[in-house]
């Protein structure tokens, strides 16, 4: 399955839990991208030029890595992506290799939040350098970050959770991403929630839209 939703929508979150729940693995192109960045490789530099604006990094890049990871799982593994496909073109290229295998998307999942929230949340995200959870600061806190409260790692703000960053990511993915939606909607694949509430209700709403019992 695929998680759709704009930035800040809580995505990771919710991809989190029905990876436990489902028993299958998670692919967050965001994820593989800051890996890529903290461990310094060559595709790492090409993408954070484009990342740290809060614009898309190209299509081919991330194609190639995210679909890599799907094969390297085997056609038999089930997943959630997370974060891809955020394009036409990487819809289609999804689509084409997991036909090549005589299999597709089961199911596409928009977490929808209006974009007041988005921009208030994303404003005061900050992220553990280590095991990448997300945390929701006040601004008096900004300054001297609390650590992580699961593993003790410092927590950080993402280049592309400032101010200038939010703007562009919220408008790419309304030039950009939006239309891949059309495109499971046409198939039928796409349902559809509110990320709006506490993260169990939104769980439950996710695993009911997903037609899995509660
Ligand atoms: P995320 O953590 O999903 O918000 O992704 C962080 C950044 O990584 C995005 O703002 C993009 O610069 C880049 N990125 C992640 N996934 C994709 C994708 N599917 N296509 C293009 N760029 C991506």
């Amino acid at each position: 399955m695929a998680l759709f939703g704009p930035p800040g929508a809580g995505k990771g979150t919710q991809a989190q839990l029905l990876k436990e729940r489902l028993e299958i693995a998670h692919i967050s192109s965001g994820d593989l991208f800051r890996f890529h960045l903290k461990e310094g490789t060559a595709l790492g530099k090409k993408a954070s030029e484009f990342m740290s604006q809060g614009l898309l990094v190209p299509d081919d890049l991330v194609i190639e890595m995210v679909l890599g990871k799907v094969n390297e799982l085997g056609a038999e593994s089930g997943f959630i992506l997370d974060g891809f496909p955020r394009t036409r073109e990487q819809a289609i290229a999804l689509d084409r290799a997991l036909l090549e295998d005589s299999r597709g998307l089961d199911k596409a999942l928009l977490v929808d939040v209006p974009q007041d929230e988005l921009v208030r949340r994303l404003g005061g995200r900050f992220i553990c350098r280590n095991c990448q959870a997300p945390f929701s600061l006040e601004p008096s806190q900004f300054e001297a970050p609390p650590s992580c409260s699961f593993c003790g790692g410092e927590l950080y703000q993402r280049d592309d959770d400032r101010a200038e960053a939010i703007q562009v990511r919220i408008g790419v993915y309304q030039e950009q991403t939006k239309p891949v939606l059309d495109f499971y909607r046409q198939q039928g694949l796409l349902a559809e929630i509110s990320g709006v509430g506490p993260v169990d209700e939104i769980n439950r709403d996710a695993i009911n839209a997903l037609g899995l019992d509660s």
